[in-house]
């Protein structure tokens, strides 16, 4: 179904007791195609075989929930600055998940919560990551989406970019839990999407406008309205350009 899906219920018989999990931290799934792959407020992830990276990794994080603040961002970080090294000169982040070159969506983070353990908590971290998606897959995708072949001229391999965003992101995980978001938020800034921008931010039924004035040290988006710096956080606020 997904790779965040098959993580979590392996996690999921260990906690329950029937089955240990045999899990480890830092293990990944990687798949050649989800049947379910799935974004923010299940909202469908387009997962054709073959095409893309769909990859999830099982950490825990020693500062339980208040510690996870920020995350989303993180992964979102060193997914650009690998992309970057490939020769990817237009990587642009969108807070709080969405990775972009250009205007146009290449890829999402969802990251979904096991359980608390004692001060810990464990986590799934997933990535869809387009790399060659056939167009006739993608008549579904109802917003501007691009993949990496439409930008380099030599893609690299799959599972070379699985590998080196692997060893990218486990370093990253545990400069973050060790010291939170503050050493990512200028890394984050060089790849903001709305930098300076209008935008309209979407809280369910409420909607609010204002200028992207980048993130603080939690990881919150920063918003300037009518002179005033408000900082934004949640799971259920969605960015849109005005
Ligand atoms: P938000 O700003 O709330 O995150 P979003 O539209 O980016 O909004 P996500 O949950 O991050 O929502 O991603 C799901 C959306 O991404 C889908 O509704 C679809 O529009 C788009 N999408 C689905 N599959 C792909 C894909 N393979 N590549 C690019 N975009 C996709």
């Amino acid at each position: 179904d997904s790779t965040n899906q098959y993580l979590l219920d392996r996690l999921a018989r260990g906690v329950t007791g029937e089955k240990a999990s045999d899990l480890l931290c830092g293990q990944a799934c990687l798949a050649e195609m989800q049947t379910a792959g799935r974004g923010r407020r299940g909202r469908h992830w387009i997962s054709p075989y073959a095409a893309n990276l769909y990859l999830s990794l099982y950490w825990r994080l020693s500062r339980g929930i208040q510690g996870a603040m920020g995350l989303s961002l993180v992964v979102g970080v060193v997914i650009a600055e690998v992309l970057k090294e490939y020769g990817v000169t237009d990587v642009r982040l969108k807070w709080p998940n969405d990775i972009y070159i250009g205007d146009r969506k290449l890829g999402g983070v969802l990251v979904e919560l096991v359980g608390q353990v004692d001060d810990a908590c464990d986590l799934v971290i997933g990535l869809g990551l387009n790399i060659s998606m056939p167009q006739e897959k993608s008549t579904t995708i109802d917003q501007p989406w691009t993949d990496l072949s439409q930008t380099l001229d030599c893609v690299p391999p799959r599972n070379e970019l699985a590998v080196a965003i692997l060893l990218a992101l486990t370093a990253a995980l545990t400069t973050f839990d060790r010291n939170g978001f503050r050493p990512f938020v200028s890394r984050w800034r060089t790849f903001d999407l709305f930098d300076g921008k209008v935008v309209k931010l979407l809280m369910g039924n409420r909607q609010v406008t204002g200028i992207c004035r980048g993130v603080d040290e939690q990881g919150a988006l920063v918003l300037e309205q009518e002179g005033v710096l408000v900082n934004y956080m949640g799971g259920e606020i969605s960015l849109r350009s005005v």
